[in-house]
């Protein structure tokens, strides 16, 4: 009885099932992997949906990969390294995953700092996406990882005071330790606004619904994709995945004589990096 219990309790440990199942799958895929992904179809109730849908992306990620980046399936004994592989010749250490929100930056560090390279693999409809998470450690503090971010500045005016119809965004490295930032490149876009702006407007609609009793604007939804969508096209833009996007802010510390300090305020961020980055950072302003 005691002894049942012992193994019901076992079995139901969802990592170690999903350990000996990813065993027995790989050591036939060198084998046959048609087999192979038979028996994952048979496993599928053991594995439950979010082991089914992860082994089956690690399957996915092997087949497509394997020749290219000279993939070793990995032990996995808590590394979060699924897969060992060469990407643009050097040795990567590969962690396969259907959901990237589920990814903290902190469990790849103790390896990272001693010199591994890392890549999150991220499937999606069929496809990998190749995310590095490499930051560098912050050469100032010792501490921080470099982040790319993008900041979006407010609308660009020429010297007599005309609107240029257009603003200016920055590629801005900084450190999550100690907030030290390089700008690494500046475009301008037309109709892109920076967030004080877009609260002005959101505010400014919010106010309106509530006057015509319309329904109610829920403005850090809003401002929240808002800044998504400018994530994803400012990613492409300057060709680098941004870990967060936001703007300069100004900080008021006094009330009574409006007395503060700018700083640079995020709107949005990966989780990947929660752990690291803060919403603030003080702003030089000589930057941009
Ligand atoms: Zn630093």
């Amino acid at each position: 009885m005691a002894g049942n219990m012992w193994k019901a309790a076992k079995a139901l440990d969802p990592a170690e099932v999903y350990n000996e199942k990813r065993r027995i799958i790989f050591s036939q895929m060198q084998k046959d992997s048609v087999v192979a992904k038979t028996w994952l179809e048979g496993y599928r109730n053991t594995l439950g949906p979010t082991g089914y849908a992860g082994l089956m992306a690690e399957i996915a990620f092997f087949e497509q990969y394997r020749k290219d980046l000279n993939l070793v399936v990995a032990a996995d004994i808590g590394d979060a390294t699924d897969f060992v592989g060469v990407v643009g010749g050097a040795m990567h250490r590969i962690d396969v995953t259907t959901n990237i929100a589920f990814k903290r930056l902190a469990s790849y560090e103790p390896l990272q700092l001693e010199g591994a390279l890392y890549k999150v693999a991220v499937y999606d409809k069929g496809h990998f996406d190749l995310v590095d998470i490499n930051f560098p450690f912050c050469e100032h503090c010792q501490s921080g990882r470099i982040l790319p971010t993008a900041v979006l500045l407010e609308e660009s005016h020429y010297r007599h005071g005309d609107s240029q119809w257009s603003n200016d965004q920055l590629l801005v490295n900084i450190c999550s330790a100690c907030g030290e930032v390089e700008v690494a490149d500046r475009i301008t876009t037309p109709f892109l606004y920076d967030f004080q702006s877009l609260y002005r407007d959101l505010d400014e609609a919010r106010r309106q619904a509530e006057n015509l009793g319309e329904a109610p604007i829920d403005v850090g939804a809003e401002a929240r994709a808002y800044a998504r969508r400018a994530g994803r096209y400012l990613s492409d833009i300057f060709g680098t995945r941004l870990i967060a996007i936001g703007g300069k802010n100004y900080e008021i510390t006094n009330p009574r004589d409006g007395d503060g300090y700018w700083t640079v305020k995020f709107e949005d961020h990966l989780p990947l990096v929660q752990e690291h980055l803060l919403d603030e950072y003080p702003w030089d302003l000589s930057i941009g």
